[in-house]
Formats: structure tokens, C-alpha cells, sequence
């Protein structure tokens, strides 16, 4: 099983999908999902105008436009509120989703931000546990799917990543 951390800036990848944390309008917003629609180009922001958004938790594809990436796959985390309103389930069913979409897609890799944990005030390392929990065992039940990279902002949520990487 294919799984790594890296720092860096995840519109510069080169993978078959990148994921983006949207927001349910898919309209574009700050953060990463501002980042990729600057990459990407317009023409992202008019294929989004179609989806008529995206319920959290669950995932919609688009072509990647100007990225390097052939596909971007838009996912909604949680909006953190204490975790006792479903938010570990949701942010769970963002990187479930979005792996079963590349795979229908036929993505042979991915990469993902640290979804929720920017202005949606997730935790990061309670995040980071769940995003490597979840491919991780999504990779188990389809050895077929995409090798996954994820793809730290900082150092610091690198150093999140490679601490659950490390645990078997
Ligand atoms: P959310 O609303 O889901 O919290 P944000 O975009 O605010 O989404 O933040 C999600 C994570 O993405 C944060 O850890 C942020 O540092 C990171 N991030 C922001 N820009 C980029 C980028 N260009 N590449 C990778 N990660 C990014």
C-alpha cells in the first residue's frame, strides 16, 4: 500500500486527482479551494455552477483545467463544533467518498489536503488520524485504488502525518 506525507502546495501535483476541501456551494472559497480554482482556471468555476453543490461528508468530481491533475475531486468536511455533532463520522465518510470516486474515475494516484483543518477548526491531529485510518483501510478493501499522498500546508501537519504513517 502506497501512502506519504509531503509539505507543499497540492495544486502543484502531478496526480490523476487532487481533492479539494470545498464548501457545500462548490462555488469556490479561501483556503485550499481558493488556491485550486486560482490554478485551475474559470472554467472550474463553471463546471462547479452545475454540481448545485455538495452535501458534507460527500464528494463530486470535475475536470482539473489548468492543474497538473486530470481531475479534482470536491469534497465538504465538518465544520468542527466540540466533535459531538457527528464531525469524525463526516470528516471519515470525506475520504471514503472521495477515494471511491477516484477509483471509479480509474485514478491510479491522489492526493489530499488535511481536510476541515483550516477554517473549519478541526484538530489537526485528530484529523490526520482519521484521514491515514480511513485510506488506509479503504486500501485494504481495494487493493486497486489510488496510491494516496497527502499533502501538508506546513511542517507541523507533516510531522501529524508521518506519526500515524509510523503506527501500523
Ligand atoms: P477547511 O475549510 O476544510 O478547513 P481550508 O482550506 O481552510 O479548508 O484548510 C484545509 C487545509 O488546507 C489547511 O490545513 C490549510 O493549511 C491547507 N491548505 C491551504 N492551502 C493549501 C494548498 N495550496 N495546498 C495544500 N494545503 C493547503
Amino acid at each position: 500500500m502506497e501512502l506519504r506525507a509531503v509539505t507543499g502546495d497540492i495544486t502543484k501535483l502531478q496526480v490523476d486527482a487532487i481533492v479539494n476541501a470545498a464548501n457545500t456551494s462548490l462555488l469556490g472559497g479561501g483556503g485550499v479551494d481558493g488556491a485550486i480554482h486560482r490554478a485551475a482556471g474559470p472554467e472550474l468555476l463553471a463546471e462547479c455552477r452545475t454540481l448545485h453543490g455538495c452535501p458534507t461528508g460527500q464528494a463530486k468530481a470535475t475536470g482539473g483545467y489548468c492543474l497538473p491533475a486530470r481531475y479534482v475531486i470536491h469534497t465538504v468536511g465538518p465544520v468542527w463544533h466540540g466533535g459531538g455533532h457527528g464531525e469524525a463520522e463526516l470528516l471519515a465518510d470525506c475520504y471514503r467518498n472521495s477515494m471511491a470516486l477516484a477509483l471509479e474515475l480509474g485514478c491510479r494516484t491522489a492526493a489530499f489536503p488535511a481536510i476541515s483543518t483550516g477554517v473549519y477548526r478541526y484538530p489537526p491531529d485528530q484529523a490526520a488520524r482519521i484521514a491515514v485510518d480511513t485510506v488506509r483501510r479503504f486500501l485494504e478493501e481495494h487493493p486497486e485504488g489510488p496510491q494516496v499522498t497527502f499533502v501538508c500546508f506546513d511542517a507541523r501537519t507533516e510531522d501529524l502525518y508521518q506519526a500515524q504513517l509510523a503506527e501500523l
